[in-house]
């Protein structure tokens, strides 16, 4: 039992450390037991359970607070109490344990009392102990004492453990923190660099589609000068056969270097995400003929069979981008033929259903019986640059075929996919909703201009205008032998200044200029009232497409290198103008419209060696093939031919050979 002068001895040790935790509170705690107890020593500790040791967390030495070390509990009447005893002794301690007996001497101590202190589930976590320096009979109001310090002793102890917990976690957090910032300086880092090499890519790649701009400018300027004059020898009568032969073979060329340029233009357009279609009514079937003419050719070169079919139920007759359409078709057909071992096939598959009464599901596929793609290459096959590597197959290309035919067709608003079996075959099918169109918007084909020699009504004046003097003289040459009055000029200034002493009912100019540029001269002229139509022509494609030119003012716009055809009908169409035409070609021009033959009977096997070579372009074979022509009505055909392949006129030879095929030519398997 505790008596009155023990409680109020409590009372105010109460008061005295009721404000005070952690290691403050055990200091206050062990020198308030200490004299609570009369015992020289107190001390509090924590012990480690695992380690059978104890940490002491306050030691109060009689006067004085001191260091303590942590001790082993084996040996030391402490180990009863870590084992949940409570441990009294009321002298000869060092007798009891003498591993301490010397220490005990030492201090002089006697007596010992202590109790475990315990956590709230009943787990022993330390201990409150008192040394007394006489023999000591402990009560058990001594012991009440320690159990009343005990339970704040327990709660300061948990405390501490939570608080070393949340330290500890404290501290990972802040490491964790620490390597987050570092890895966010890192990622800013590595954006910024991000940031760096994008701005430079774009800077190369503007850099590039300038470049290839001004390239593909420098390139067509002389580009125009060279196919103007063989077009200009073309139309002449004195050219002899085979000069015009070789004049074919220049103009063929000059086209292919033509073409090459605008798919690098294309390239960059794409890239840069600047094409743009232009829709117009298309004779579909005439336009896909043309596609199959070239596929077929071509397989026949790599030895492989071509088939073409269309069902009935295609419209002939549809708004959509011819060229666009062409590019991609040919790059999937010539994919199929390069990817298809000789004696393989491919076909191209013209199908759909209407959706409505002015739309059409155009379904178009390209099949080969070729090496096939492997089932994890077929959706990165349509990426920029991608090729399949490990197929054992080897072939040129630069892996942008699908990449820009799958844009086109996505830009048509459609999809392209493909089916494909490793060493069975791959199929690429395009899917397209198209307008239909009708016969009548489609472009009348136009009488071809060989045969233009002038037109009706009074004579026009045209001033031309261009800084490149092949080009101004080249124009010059072609209009007045058409019979226009022609005068030229090297800038828009010049031209200005012409047109205020004379009046011309066209201007044909050039856009970019010294001086006065094209577009300056529209304005100026505008400006000074000249009303008449001003037709633009530039080697450059920075206009873009006739509509903003018509809608900049000018009356058409046409690319360099021009063809004769178009130029002749954007005149026309700016002056109002009606051809006149030569009545019959010269006896050594080529026909330009297939001749009515009477459907004679030649050997099949003679009539399709003669079509392979006027499709594959090969003159000279064709001529040596024409020897073998048989006497009577199969030598008069050949005679035929061999004038019309003279003036290299092919087209008119596959007419003439066409009807006598007997089946459609497109379905003609080549061998
Ligand atoms: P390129 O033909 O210039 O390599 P493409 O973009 O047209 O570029 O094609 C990308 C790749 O897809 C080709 O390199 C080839 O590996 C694969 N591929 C395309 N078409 C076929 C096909 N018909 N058969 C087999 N592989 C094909």
């Amino acid at each position: 039992m505790i008596d009155t002068r023990a409680l109020e001895l409590l009372r105010v040790i109460g008061e005295n450390i009721a404000g005070k935790t952690g290691e403050e509170f055990f200091r206050h705690a062990v020198r308030e037991i200490a004299s609570a107890l009369d015992a020289t020593y107190a001390f509090a500790s924590r012990f480690n359970h695992s380690e059978h040791s104890a940490k002491v967390i306050a030691y109060w030495a009689g006067d004085h607070y001191e260091p303590f070390d942590d001790y082993l509990l084996d040996g030391t009447p402490c180990a009863l109490v870590s084992d949940g005893h409570v441990a009294v002794f009321r002298d000869n301690l060092g007798e009891q344990f003498p591993i301490d007996k010397e220490w005990f001497e030492k201090l002089g101590v006697k007596s010992y009392l202590a109790i475990p202190v315990r956590t709230e589930d009943g787990n022993v976590c330390g201990h409150l102990a008192v040394m007394a320096k006489d023999n000591r009979d402990w009560q058990e109001a001594d012991l009440d004492i320690l159990r009343l310090f005990s339970l704040r002793a327990a709660g300061e102890l948990e405390r501490g453990e939570w608080e070393a917990r949340l330290e500890r976690k404290n501290q990972e957090f802040s490491a964790a923190n620490d390597r987050l910032r570092l890895e966010i300086l890192d990622r800013l880092r590595i954006e910024s660099d991000l940031a760096d090499a994008k701005i430079a890519a774009e800077a190369a790649n503007l850099a590039k589609s300038t470049f290839l701009g001004n390239m593909s400018h420098e390139l067509r300027t002389p580009l125009n000068g060279i196919l103007g004059y063989v077009q200009l020898l073309l139309r002449d009568p004195e050219t002899t056969a085979s000069q015009r032969e070789s004049l074919e073979v220049m103009r063929r060329s000059g086209q292919h270097l033509h073409e090459l340029i605008n798919e690098v233009l294309d390239l960059t357009k794409i890239e840069a995400g600047r094409s743009e279609l232009r829709p117009a009514v298309t004779q579909l079937f005439d336009h896909l003929g043309n596609v199959v003419d070239v596929a077929r050719v071509r397989a026949q070169d790599a030895g492989l069979s071509f088939g073409y079919e269309r069902e009935p139920q295609v419209p002939s007759v549809v708004n959509v981008d011819a060229k666009a359409l062409r590019q991609v078709l040919i790059n999937l057909i010539g994919n199929a033929i390069k990817f298809t071992p000789r004696g393989g096939a491919v076909s191209l598959r013209v199908g759909g259903s209407p959706v409505d009464r002015d739309h059409f599901r155009l379904e178009l596929e390209v099949e080969d019986s070729g090496i096939g793609i492997p089932q994890a290459d077929l959706q990165e096959i349509f990426e920029p640059f991608y090729r399949v590597t490990n197929s054992g197959h080897t072939s040129e290309g630069t892996g942008l075929g699908l990449a820009i035919s799958r844009r086109l067709v996505k830009q048509m608003g459609g999809e392209i996919t493909v089916n494909s079996r490793v060493a069975e075959g791959s199929c690429f099918k395009i899917d397209i909703i198209i307008e239909c169109g009708t016969s009548a918007c489609a472009t009348a084909p136009t009488a071809t201009p060989e045969f233009i020699i002038g037109y009706t009504g009074g004579r026009r004046r045209i001033l031309i205008v261009d800084d490149d003097i092949v080009s101004r003289d080249l124009l010059a040459k072609l209009l007045s032998s058409l019979g226009f009055v022609c005068r030229v000029a090297a800038d828009g200034a010049e031209a200005i200044s012409i047109m205020s002493q004379v009046a011309f009912d066209l201007v044909v100019t050039d856009l970019e200029m010294p001086v006065l540029c094209g577009r300056e001269l529209l304005l100026k002229a505008r400006a000074q009232n000249f009303n008449m139509p001003i037709l633009a022509i530039s080697a450059s494609t920075s206009m873009g497409d006739c509509g903003h030119a018509v809608a900049e003012g000018f009356s058409d716009f046409l690319v360099k290198p021009w063809d004769v055809d178009q130029l002749l009908r954007s005149i026309a169409s700016g002056l109002g103008l009606i051809w006149q035409y030569r009545a019959a070609a010269p006896e050594n021009w080529p026909a330009a419209q297939p001749t009515n033959h009477p459907v004679v009977k030649m050997r099949s096997e003679f009539t399709r060696l003669l079509y392979h070579h006027a499709m594959s372009g090969d003159v000279n074979a064709l001529m040596e093939a024409l020897n073998d022509a048989h006497s009577g009505a199969e030598a008069a055909l050949a005679d035929e031919i061999r004038r019309l392949a003279k003036g290299y006129d092919l087209r008119a030879v596959r007419n003439v050979l066409e009807p006598l095929l007997g089946e459609s030519p497109s379905l003609l398997p080549i061998r």
